[in-house]
């Protein structure tokens, strides 16, 4: 039997918090109407922590009727721009209240470090929130000159595009929850959001502070549910004017196809990658924990579930020994702070769920099989909790799966190289094209490479940074579209071009 009720969920770290497990329609939380649930699990006892509401076809008519009713009624072109602002500050207010429960609690639900949630992932999707809360009143057309005698002219109206659905996968739920309704609420769009069943309690649990701020009911909807149930009902929906999907670049092919094949709503994808990181031997060797620091950070943070995760490391050969030895010592601090997501200085904890841990597990062995050596890591722990140790592969060949495929865990491949024509090729070999960095002191190198690395983001001597005010996105297949900066309102947008006579006479 589908229920509504608050669950009490306790923290490792003594917190005491109730979490909403309804569907969440009309600002009221709501049992699905065939009963269907889903198990929210935590990934370091592998015990149920809650049971939650689950969305199929007929919740999900529901809702969309709701968002499209918001969106003529009380949103869209019925609030003006500086209202939709203030409502999106009221929200990051409470978000910064509450950042200590939201952080711990998708800590919990997903496996990741507390620390890093609270000091991370919270404050970054403030941020954003207060980023596009800024941009709700300053959403403007043009004035267009045309050709007229003096009697004619044109103009541009941004309009919203209307009920959008916004699907995000589990690896950071309030990050993507926050970039995602960030510019759509807004451009004055309604938003029905589905998270992922792997991880539905965060933005369940931020779907009351939406109450809380003030927002009218139907502008956000948040209908955790199965991606092939739910999820594929969103994106085939007739009245649905958008989705705008963040996940695996297979669950992506999917959603254009539904999309094309329905209303041809419009589409935005910010799917996977395999993003190289480069050190030339350019790079300041004092530096050196540095720029290891940062592939550390940019292929262990969140355990590697991390679509710009710097997977594909390449080192020039001259300083490649040195920086292998520095690159293990500091692998070494990472696995110390694997463990305990609630122990303090915890840098990361278990995989989120068991398949994902055996995909990851299933990829090192067919490096072995294949040929690499396993120069650190390449094991899980014994005993309860998905976890996989920090691994570091070497010998291996462009061709092998390890090299070529997204693992989305904490593995990273090495690739010694000689020369810098040599690291572009090898670097932009890939079907993926999301992010890419690398690390040299010389700034007509850095120029030079930057303008060839095949990449949606490129960070020089720096990896993994995001800003809300930077887009962000990818080249290939991974993705489509920009999210974040003034982009990411143009996916939330129509352009309306309007074109006057105001001569007194007919119309040609
Ligand atoms: P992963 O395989 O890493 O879990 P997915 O891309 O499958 O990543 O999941 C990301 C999000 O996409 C989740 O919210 C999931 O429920 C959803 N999803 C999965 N399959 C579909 C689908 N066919 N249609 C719509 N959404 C889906």
């Amino acid at each position: 039997m589908s229920t509504s009720l608050p669950t009490l969920l306790t923290f490792p770290n003594g917190r005491e918090l109730t979490v909403p497990t309804g569907l969440f329609i009309d600002n009221k939380f709501v049992p699905s109407i065939e009963g269907a649930t889903i198990q929210s699990i935590n990934p370091v006892t592998e015990e149920v922590l809650a049971v939650v509401s689950s969305a199929t076809a007929k919740d999900i008519d529901i809702a969309v009727a709701s968002s499209r009713h918001a969106f003529r009624t009380v949103w869209g072109r019925n609030i003006p721009g500086v209202e939709r602002g203030k409502l999106l500050n009221r929200l990051a207010d409470l978000m910064e209240r509450d950042t200590d429960p939201l952080g711990d609690l998708e800590a919990l639900d997903n496996g990741k470090s507390a620390e890093v949630a609270r000091a991370v992932d919270l404050p970054e999707a403030i941020a954003c929130l207060r980023y596009y809360a800024g941009w709700s009143d300053k959403i403007f057309g043009q004035t267009i000159e045309v050709d007229d005698k003096g009697h004619k002219s044109a103009s541009t109206r941004i309009e919203p595009l209307g009920v959008c659905a916004q699907i995000i996968p589990w690896n950071y739920t309030i990050m993507m929850l926050a970039w995602k309704i960030g510019p759509a609420l807004a451009a004055g769009c309604t938003v029905i959001l589905k998270p992922s069943e792997l991880t539905p309690l965060p933005a369940l649990k931020l779907a009351e502070l939406v109450v809380e701020a003030g927002f009218p009911p139907g502008v956000f909807n948040c209908v955790p549910s199965f991606g092939d149930v739910g999820g594929a009902a969103l994106t085939s929906h007739l009245d649905v004017d958008k989705v705008a999907f963040t996940g695996s670049t297979a669950t992506g092919r999917k959603i254009m196809q539904a999309a094309a094949l329905s209303n041809l709503k419009k589409v935005t994808l910010e799917l996977g990658g395999k993003s190289p990181h480069i050190i030339f031997a350019s790079a300041n060797l004092k530096e050196g924990p540095r720029s290891c620091e940062s592939c550390h950070w940019g292929v262990f943070l969140n355990q590697g579930q991390d679509c710009v995760a710097g997977t594909r490391l390449y080192v020039q050969a001259k300083v490649y020994d040195a920086f292998i030895e520095e690159l293990l010592h500091s692998a070494k601090e990472w696995t110390a702070g694997y463990g305990d997501p609630f122990a303090e200085g915890a840098l990361g904890g278990p995989l989120v769920s068991e398949v994902q841990r055996d995909k990851v597990a299933a990829y090192v062995d067919s490096a072995r099989a294949e040929g690499a050596s396993i120069v650190y890591g390449g094991e899980r722990w014994q005993g309860k909790g998905w976890y996989y140790l920090p691994t570091i592969i070497g010998d291996v060949t462009p061709t092998m799966k390890v090299v070529k495929e997204e693992i989305f865990g904490p593995v990273l491949v090495v690739t010694k190289f000689e020369t810098e024509e040599e690291v572009i090729a090898l670097a932009n070999d890939s079907t993926y094209g999301l992010g890419a960095g690398f690390h040299s002191n010389d700034a007509n190198q850095c120029q030079r490479v930057l303008a060839r690395l095949e990449a949606g983001t490129v960070w020089v001597n720096q990896y993994g940074q995001l800003y809300p005010q930077v887009p962000f996105g990818g080249y290939k297949q991974s993705g489509m579209g920009r999210e974040l900066g003034t982009y990411a309102l143009e996916n939330y947008t129509q352009v309306k071009s309007v074109l006057w006579d105001y001569s007194g006479g007919s119309a040609q």
